[in-house]
C-alpha cells in the first residue's frame, strides 16, 4: 500500500484555514492532526478534538519524552504535533495534514523533506482584520496580537511550495485538490505508477 502524503497546511490566524479544512477531510484520505497546546480552550473547543490541552509542565514532559515531531511557542503559548497523530495515519494510506505556524513548519521541512508545505493567505489584511473582529473568540488586544503576526507570516509564504489565497472558500478548496492533483505528476511522487506500469509486462 502506498503511504500518505504529509502536507503542512499554514496561514494566519482567522485566514479561514479551519473551514478550508474542515471541507478538505470530507474526502475521508484526508485527516487534521490534532495537535497539543498549552492555550486556553476557546468556545467551542474540546479536548481531544480540537486540540489536546496540556498544562506547561505537561508539554515540556512531553518534549523531553522527544513526543513531538515539532513544536513551537506562538502568542506566549506552546504548540506541538505529537508523533503519534501523524507516522500511524501515513502508513495507512492517509494523508495527513498539519495546521501549524511558520516556525513548526520550517522544523518539519528539515525533519520531513518530502512534506508538501502550502501556505494560504488571505486577499488583504483588511479582510483579515474583518474576520478576526467577526470571529469575537478573541479580545481586542489578542486580535492586534494576531494581526502583527500575521504581517510577520505572511513574507515567509514563499518558503512554501504552493500558496493559495482564501478569498471564496470554494475556490480556495479547489486549488487545494489542484495542487493535489499536481503533484501526483511530479517524477519524483511517480513510483506508483511507473510500478503500475511495469506490472503490465
Ligand atoms: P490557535 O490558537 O488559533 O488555534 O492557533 C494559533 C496558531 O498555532 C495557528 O497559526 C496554528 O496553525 C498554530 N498551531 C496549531 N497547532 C500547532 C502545532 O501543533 N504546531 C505548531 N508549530 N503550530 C501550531
Amino acid at each position: 500500500m502506498n503511504k500518505g502524503r504529509l502536507i503542512v497546511f499554514s496561514a494566519p490566524s482567522g485566514c479561514g484555514k479551519g473551514t478550508m479544512l474542515a471541507e478538505i477531510t470530507k474526502d475521508k484520505n484526508y485527516r487534521c492532526s490534532i495537535s497539543a497546546t498549552t492555550r486556553n480552550p476557546r468556545p467551542g473547543d474540546v479536548d481531544g478534538v480540537t486540540y489536546y490541552f496540556l498544562t506547561n509542565e505537561e508539554f515540556e514532559d512531553k518534549m523531553d519524552r522527544g513526543e513531538f515531531l515539532e513544536y513551537a511557542g506562538y502568542c506566549n503559548n506552546y504548540y506541538g504535533t505529537f508523533l503519534t497523530e501523524v507516522d500511524p495515519y501515513l502508513e495507512q494510506g492517509i494523508n495527513v495534514i498539519l495546521e501549524i505556524e511558520v516556525k513548526g513548519a520550517m522544523k518539519v521541512r528539515e525533519k520531513r523533506p518530502e512534506a508538501l508545505m502550502i501556505f494560504v493567505v488571505p486577499p488583504s489584511l483588511k479582510e483579515l482584520r474583518r474576520r478576526l473582529e467577526k470571529r469575537g473568540t478573541e479580545s481586542p488586544e489578542t486580535i492586534e496580537k494576531r494581526l502583527e503576526e500575521a504581517e510577520n507570516e505572511i513574507p515567509m509564504a514563499i518558503k512554501y511550495d504552493y500558496v493559495i489565497v482564501n478569498d471564496a472558500l470554494e475556490d480556495a478548496v479547489d486549488d487545494f485538490f489542484k495542487v493535489m492533483e499536481t503533484e501526483k505528476l511530479k517524477a519524483e511522487n511517480s513510483h506508483e505508477l511507473i510500478g503500475k506500469i511495469l506490472d503490465t509486462k
